[in-house]
């Protein structure tokens, strides 16, 4: 997991990677404030795949990426909370059928 939970520097290659089964670079972003990470943008992958509910290893830009990772961590559980709460305020909106 050292690639993991530590900051890094985004390289042309990383942006153009694929993330998250989407195209080629499209979801290379930060998953708290939306950035989209270019060359030379700090950036880190939060390993949270071990978190009750919440969405796994989110990318985070150096701006909401803490140094106390837990941190991080609990920033993320908290924004899948939300995310809960406003799909089932706005349903209508993230209905699939
Ligand atoms: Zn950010």
């Amino acid at each position: 997991m050292s690639f993991m939970n530590t900051i890094k520097v985004a390289t042309e290659g990383a942006c153009k990677a694929r993330w998250s089964c989407a195209p080629p670079g499209e979801r290379f972003r930060c998953a708290m404030c939306g950035h989209k990470l270019i060359p030379g943008d700090e950036y880190a992958v939060v390993y949270t795949n071990d978190m009750r509910g919440c969405w796994g290893n989110p990318i985070f830009c150096s701006a909401c990426f803490e140094d106390d990772v837990q941190a991080s961590r609990n920033k993320w559980a908290e924004k899948c909370t939300q995310w809960e709460q406003l799909q089932e305020k706005y349903w209508f909106f993230v209905r699939e059928d």
